[in-house]
C-alpha cells in the first residue's frame, strides 16, 4: 500500500503556521504517544525550532505505559519537557501551566524591562498532525469549549487566541501533514492511528499490516480478545475474527472487510489494550 495524503488546505496551513509561528514565545508541540516519533511532523520541527519546548504526549490512555515512561525520557533527554495525558480529562491542566511557565522562564527573564511587558502572558500555540487531540486538548486547557473538536482528520481550522489564564495566551493552529512519507512505515502507522483519511486507505490491507504488528509484539492481545489462534497465518486469522465476531455480509457470509474494519477501530479505541506502534531508539 502507498501511503500519500496532502490535502490542498494544508499548503495554506503551512503558510499560515509560518506566520503565526513569528508571534509567539513558546509552543506545545503534540503527538501521539501510540506513535510518538511517526506523528511529529519535521515541517513543523523546522518552522518552530528555538520555539517549542513542550511535547505533549497526548493519548496516554491509549498507550502502553511502559514505551510512553521511554518516550518521555527519551524526549527530557533530548532537552524538551514532556508532558503525558488524556486531554479529554481536565485533570492535570494546571501543571501543564506550571510546566510552560517553567519552559519560558529564561525568555520571560530575557524580555526588556522598559517596554512594559515583563509581566505579559506567555504566548503560545499548540502544533501538530490531524487527529493527535490539539482541539481537545485547548478545550480542557480553556475549560470551555472554544475549539473545535471532531475524530476526522484535519477538523481543527482557521486560528484563534484564547486567554487561558493570566500566565498564558495560546493561538489555535491547524496541523499539517507532510506531502511524501518518504519512510512508507511511518504512513503506516500513521494510518492506524487515524491520521490519514479512511476513506483514501485500503482497510483490509491496513489490518493485514497491524495483525503482524502485534502478532510479533503483543503477542496473546488477539487471541485474548477474539478468540482465534495467532498460529493460524494472518488472512485466516482475520478470517476467523469475521466468523467469531458475526461480521457477516448480506448473504449471511464472514465479511472480511468488516473484521478488518473492527479489528482497526478496536486498535485505535483501546479495546484492543495498550499498544504503542513504537520505540525511541536508544
Ligand atoms: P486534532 O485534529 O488534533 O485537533 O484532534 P481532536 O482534538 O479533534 O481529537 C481527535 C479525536 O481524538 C477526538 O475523537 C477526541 O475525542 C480524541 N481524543 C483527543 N484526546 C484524546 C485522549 O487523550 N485520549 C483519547 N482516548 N482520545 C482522545
Amino acid at each position: 500500500m502507498n501511503f500519500q495524503w496532502y490535502p490542498g488546505h494544508m499548503t495554506k496551513a503551512k503558510r499560515q503556521m509560518q506566520e503565526d509561528i513569528k508571534l509567539i514565545e513558546s509552543g506545545y508541540r503534540a503527538c501521539g504517544c501510540k506513535n510518538p516519533l511517526s506523528s511529529r511532523n519535521p515541517d513543523i520541527d523546522e518552522l518552530g525550532k528555538n520555539k517549542y519546548r513542550l511535547i505533549l504526549m497526548n493519548k496516554a490512555d491509549l498507550a502502553d505505559k511502559e514505551r510512553t515512561r521511554e518516550w518521555s525520557a527519551f524526549f527530557k533527554e533530548k532537552g524538551f519537557f514532556v508532558v503525558s495525558l488524556d486531554a479529554r480529562s481536565k485533570s492535570g491542566m494546571k501543571s501543564i501551566t506550571d510546566i510552560v511557565m517553567e519552559a519560558c522562564k529564561e525568555k520571560i527573564e530575557r524580555r526588556p524591562e522598559s517596554v512594559g511587558i515583563k509581566n505579559r502572558p506567555v504566548r503560545a500555540m499548540v502544533v501538530g498532525i490531524p487527529n493527535v487531540g490539539k482541539s481537545t486538548f485547548i478545550n480542557s486547557y480553556a475549560g470551555k469549549a472554544c475549539a473545535k473538536t471532531g475524530n476526522k482528520p484535519g477538523v481543527t481550522k482557521g486560528k484563534q487566541w484564547i486567554r487561558l489564564n493570566k500566565s498564558v495566551e495560546l493561538l489555535d493552529t491547524p496541523g499539517i501533514l507532510w506531502p511524501k512519507f518518504e519512510d512508507q512505515t511511518v504512513g503506516l502507522r500513521l494510518a492506524l492511528i487515524g491520521s490519514i483519511k479512511d476513506e483514501i486507505l485500503n482497510v483490509d490491507e491496513l489490518a493485514v499490516e497491524l495483525v503482524k504488528f502485534l502478532k510479533a509484539e503483543y503477542p496473546g492481545l488477539l487471541a485474548q480478545r477474539y478468540e482465534v489462534s495467532e498460529e493460524n497465518d494472518i488472512i485466516e486469522l482475520i478470517s476467523a475474527v469475521a466468523v467469531n465476531r458475526k461480521c457477516l455480509s448480506k448473504g449471511g457470509e464472514p465479511d472480511y472487510s468488516k473484521a478488518a474494519a473492527l479489528i482497526i477501530d478496536d486498535f485505535r479505541s483501546g479495546k484492543l489494550g495498550h499498544i504503542t506502534l513504537e520505540r525511541p531508539e536508544i
